[in-house]
């Protein structure tokens, strides 16, 4: 594809970013200003404009699946053979590429889990600590790990920082220091080793560096405000003192700071790169004005590098938010809604429900899957997760005398059920709250199938989550897992103090990235975007609401909230001959046009057309809903419809 076309529909700073092709670029701007769709650009100008070739260039990515994203974009504007790859799948590849031929070693196996190593080191500790659950270890060992900071220099570290560890620093260092030792002893790496050894191997070995350099010439890394200083390293040894790099980022959206990451890398870009091409976008092509200035409530207490984001699309309906009477509610609420938007023909994959830990996807699992709605989970569903699975594991050997209450009961006691316990490690919180509604499932179902054995009962799940798909249906996802990505609809459930910010055991998030997470999830939304909360927990509102200026005063006293949601949920649609003459014309015309047949028009459109009936031009243009576009394309077709009756 020609240049031209590749710069094709970009603003006048995007395409100052796309064509600077040499020399370090910065791109500092806020969400859905088009960072990604820059970089994807200027890549391809890279290579069309004969700067390199495409297999000197290498992409990093946060995750998996936005490398498979930004390779199909590229392949789209003609442009193959671009690495793409997330940092750490990046490393893996020159380690296995290189290491043996340097280091005249084996590489190390790649450890799925670290808790196997951990578990006899945590039977040595001395109780209570023994206890406690080798994720909260492992956690600690990340820590660690993410900053760089080996055993030796463990204890030192936490002195300078005043982070605490889950067990007395001695002993936390016992299990970190064995952990490497048994890890080394039996030749593996674990997740965070990938980094650190690709640095030691470029470090270490001058001609495995000089491979990797003569193979890329040029980096490109996206979400740049999320870097740790692992990753920080490696790309600096990449570049092995070269300037031929551009990162994107928006430091309103840093939500990774747990693992070390910290903005002052992009923020910091132009002063250890004098020389660089900076550029900043404003211009926000992915929400209605309402969200925007819905989420600017929030941009406001973000601190940071101050952005204004100037919306370009055109309007659509209030950010709803709404105080809810419990969880059940709640769940009823978003799916009823979810409902609704099919009903005006929002495709399921447009609709994204996003949760703070992963433990809260289970109700909506099972709601959508009662009310026979696709749905997909993206950091994995309820019965994927460790605690269940595990669970179904043990019920498929457990001897068959026992009731499906009793057998499910002593599985999960096996597996460390603790209903007192206050877990810190979120992954560990989600664990337990899944072997809890496991243990709730069989109660339920041993006292209404008293006679049925484990395998109805396995059966009975397997029907119950029977609507997950993957890449079919609505999203229910993370807010980390949602960074970069963009929805139609975005529902914010459980908006509640101790969930978002998130509390468990000792941890506390710390309450700004918190808001920032709140901030990501705000901002995935194009046009609908609701936020609620139940009244009846232990817990107030999220305290972000107030910051949102939504009127979510907990009264809990009275044991109730009052909330001003800021618009009421969307209005009835139409009915009648004419209003499905208009849908069954649109459902053709999407169809032929390839297009989501919302994107034609909406139902509410089609029902101001069926009550106003318009004969001509004129009288259709003066419907809401109808732009300049529209009148252009459709205009004919409509009067057609309308007047067949
Ligand atoms: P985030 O901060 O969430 O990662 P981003 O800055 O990377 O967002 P993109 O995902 O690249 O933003 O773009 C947001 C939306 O805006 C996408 O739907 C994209 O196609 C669209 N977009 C970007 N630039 C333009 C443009 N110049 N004209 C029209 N649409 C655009
Ligand atoms: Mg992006």
């Amino acid at each position: 594809m020609n240049g031209a076309r590749i710069l094709e529909g970009l603003n006048d700073e995007q395409r100052r970013a796309a064509v600077a092709v040499r020399g370090p670029v910065a791109i500092l701007a806020g969400a859905g200003t088009g960072k990604t769709t820059t970089i994807t650009r200027r890549i391809a100008y890279q290579v069309a404009s004969g700067a390199f070739l495409p297999e000197h260039l290498l992409a990093v990515t946060f995750t998996e699946k936005a490398a498979g994203e930004l390779r199909d974009r590229l392949a789209a504007l003609g442009v193959s053979g671009v690495e793409a790859r997330t940092f750490h799948a990046a490393a893996l590849s020159q380690l296995r590429g290189l290491w043996e031929r340097h280091a005249g070693t084996r590489l190390p196996e790649v450890l799925d889990h670290k808790a196997p190593l951990i578990a006899s080191l945590a039977n040595a500790l001395p109780p209570p600590h023994r206890f406690l659950p080798r994720r909260e270890l492992a956690g600690e060992i990340e820590w660690a790990k993410h900053r760089m900071v080996d055993p030796g220099r463990y204890l030192t570290e936490l002195d300078g920082t005043g982070h605490e560890p889950p067990i007395p620093a001695e002993l936390m260092l016992r299990v970190y220091d064995g952990y490497e030792r048994r890890k080394a002893s039996t030749g593996r790496m674990d997740f965070e080793d990938m980094l650190g050894l690709a640095v030691r191997m470029l470090e270490s070995y001058p001609a495995a560096a000089d491979a990797v350099r003569e193979r890329f010439h040029a980096f490109t890394v996206d979400e740049y405000q999320d870097v740790n200083p692992l990753q920080a390293a490696l790309l600096e040894r990449w570049l092995g003192g070269r300037d031929e790099l551009c990162v994107v980022g928006d430091d309103y959206q840093t939500i990774y700071t747990f693992t070390g990451a910290s903005p002052e890398h992009l923020l910091g870009f132009p002063d250890r790169y004098p020389g660089a091409t900076v550029v900043r976008l404003e211009r926000n092509y992915r929400s209605s004005p309402q969200v925007l200035s819905f989420a600017n409530g929030l941009a406001t207490h973000l601190g940071g590098f101050r952005k204004t984001l100037v919306a370009t699309r055109p309007a659509g309906p209030d950010p709803v938010a709404a105080a809810v009477g419990d969880e059940a509610a709640e769940v009823a609420t978003v799916v009823r809604a979810v409902t609704t938007l099919r009903d005006e023909d929002v495709p399921l994959e447009e609709i994204a429900v996003l949760h703070r830990i992963n433990a809260r996807s289970e109700p909506y699992e099972e709601a959508f899957a009662a009310a026979g709605i696709p749905y997909q989970v993206r950091d994995g569903a309820f019965l994927r997760r460790p605690g269940p699975r595990a669970t179904l594991q043990r019920l498929r050997r457990a001897a068959g005398d026992l009731s499906v209450e009793d057998a499910v009961i002593a599985a999960t006691d096996a597996l460390g059920f603790d209903p007192e316990g206050s877990p810190d490690a979120d992954e560990e919180v989600t664990r337990q709250s899944d072997l809890a509604r496991l243990r709730a499932m069989a109660h339920e179902f041993t006292a209404s199938h008293p006679d049925r054995d484990t395998s109805a009962f396995v059966e009975e799940l397997a029907r119950r989550f029977s609507t997950e798909h993957s890449g079919r249906g609505v999203n229910l996802l993370t807010f980390h897992r949602a960074k970069g990505l963009e929805f139609e609809a975005v529902f914010l459930p459980r908006l509640l103090d101790g969930e978002l910010p998130f509390r468990s055991g000792r941890a506390k998030a710390d309450p700004d990235e918190e808001r920032r997470l709140l901030y990501v999830g705000i901002t995935r939304a194009r046009r609908f975007l609701f936020l609620t909360w139940p009244t009846d927990g232990k817990t107030g509102p999220s305290p972000f609401l107030a910051e949102l200026g939504v009127r979510a005063t907990a009264t809990r006293r009275r044991g109730r909230t009052r909330a001003a949601p800021t618009a009421a949920p969307a209005g009835p649609v139409g009915d009648g001959p004419v209003f499905e003459r208009l849908r069954s014309w649109r459902r053709s015309r999407a169809q032929a046009d390839g297009v989501p047949a919302y994107v034609v028009f909406h139902d509410r459109t089609l029902a101001r057309i069926a009550e106003r009936m318009p004969t001509d031009r004129a009288a259709l243009a003066a419907i809401p809903g109808i732009g300049r576009t529209k009148l252009e394309r459709y205009a004919d077709e409509i009067l057609d419809v309308v007047a067949a009756g």
